[in-house]
């Protein structure tokens, strides 16, 4: 059972951020992952008086706040139209709605898990996190900072540079937690394809060599592809667990790497 000594309805982000500071002490998203922990914490730091459910947009960016659920962006329509439909797909598969209704954005970022499909959508989108103490910084140098990081995460921020998204993920029972997912997406010119449930953190790999560079008026080759999709799979670490083995996972990611690449040279968004 997971129990917490006393709950604070923090009432500023500066309030929220000493609280944390306690060792003991941690912040409250949907509660569906902490819930299934087996301790007893000090204080609960709620903040949902602090206006963190909200997506907003400009002409350059989407902020989403901490807050929001998954079944929000799952169904907010101008960042699915932006996206493809790609975040919608990324989501749709978790749970079930009432679980998505619940489980938020920062609860799914901060967790850093390897299986998430909320991860790998937004490392291919090029997402930034806000922090309330560390500030803006990209996903990839969030992925990195120790477990033992303290801090509050406010939004994530969506910038509008990719031209095309397209979110595949591979399970063997529809609503189980993913054997592998995919996302590639093209950003100011260039492929990048992020692999997760590998079952480790999503992991970017860029087209460097321009593989996927096609001349004006041709069309991609299958052997480009093809080439791109051994790339991704070359450099991606792969493991076994209770759900697929490794050699599996290599095989599914070649799949959806070539799926997802002739998905998006099909239909580009921008
Ligand atoms: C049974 C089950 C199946 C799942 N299946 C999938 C799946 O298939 N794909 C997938 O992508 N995900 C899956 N998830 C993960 C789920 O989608 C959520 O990501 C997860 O529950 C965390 O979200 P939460 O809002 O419940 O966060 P919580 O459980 O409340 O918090 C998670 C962690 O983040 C911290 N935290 C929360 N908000 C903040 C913040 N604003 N600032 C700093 N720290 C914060 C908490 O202290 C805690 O350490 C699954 C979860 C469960 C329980």
């Amino acid at each position: 059972m997971f129990y917490y000594n006393q709950y604070v309805r923090a009432q500023s982000l500066d309030e929220a951020y000493e609280l944390y500071q306690k060792k003991t002490n941690f912040v409250l998203g949907g509660m569906l992952w902490l819930k299934m922990k087996n301790k007893t914490l000090g204080t609960a730091i709620d903040l949902c008086d602090l206006g963190l459910e909200a997506i907003e947009e400009d002409e350059n960016e989407f902020r989403i706040g901490a807050y929001v659920s998954l079944r929000q962006i799952e169904t907010h329509e101008s960042l699915n139209a932006y996206t493809d439909g790609a975040i919608a797909e990324a989501v749709r598969h978790i749970v079930g709605v009432q679980f998505r209704n619940v489980a938020t954005v920062g609860g799914s970022i901060w967790g850093r898990f390897g299986f998430s499909d909320v991860m790998t959508v937004f490392r291919a989108l090029g997402a930034k996190v806000r922090l309330h103490h560390a500030g803006i910084m990209d996903l990839d140098e969030f992925a990195r900072l120790p477990r033992t990081t303290r801090d509050i995460l406010v939004e994530v921020i969506v910038p509008k540079n990719v031209q095309s998204v397209v979110y595949l993920s591979q399970r063997n029972q529809s609503t189980d937690f993913p054997v592998l997912t995919c996302a590639v997406a093209k950003r100011d010119g260039r492929y990048v394809a992020v692999i997760g449930a590998s079952p480790y953190m999503a992991q970017p790999v860029w087209d460097e060599q321009g593989i996927l560079d096609a001349a004006d008026g041709q069309e991609l080759s299958d052997e480009q592809i093809e080439k791109f999709a051994d790339q991704v799979s070359e450099h991606i670490r792969f493991g076994t667990n209770m759900r697929a083995g490794a050699e599996y996972r290599k095989i599914i990611c070649k799949v959806l790497v070539k799926r997802a690449v002739k998905q998006a040279v099909g239909k580009g968004i921008a």
